[in-house]
């Protein structure tokens, strides 16, 4: 099975009233190298756009595995709000 075939198994209660990622400093991903947030994402999260130098965070797909936070120290990162976020049915 891929890891799209599994993401379609997660459910998201999205908080309309704004993401629990950011970037504490946006002028420094467009001097990071390699800009690892858009490769070790397991739901491909975060994109570049080169043209406009400005990094897009789709934060209502977020799976709250933790792996960004560790990647890169510009990112922020807590849990959403209570009551939202990713629902795991496990099944
Ligand atoms: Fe992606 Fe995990 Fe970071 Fe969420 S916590 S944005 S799923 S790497």
């Amino acid at each position: 099975m891929r890891i799209e075939d599994k993401l379609y198994l997660v459910g998201y209660n999205v908080d309309e009233e704004g993401s629990h990622l950011g970037v504490s400093d946006p002028e420094a991903c467009k001097k990071c190298q390699g800009r690892p947030c858009t490769y070790v994402c397991p739901a491909s999260v975060y994109s570049y756009d080169e043209e406009e130098q400005k990094l897009s965070i789709n934060y209502d797909a977020c799976v709250e595995c933790g792996t960004c936070r560790i990647a890169c120290d510009y990112i922020t990162w807590r849990y959403p709000r209570g009551g939202f976020g990713v629902a795991y049915k496990f099944g």
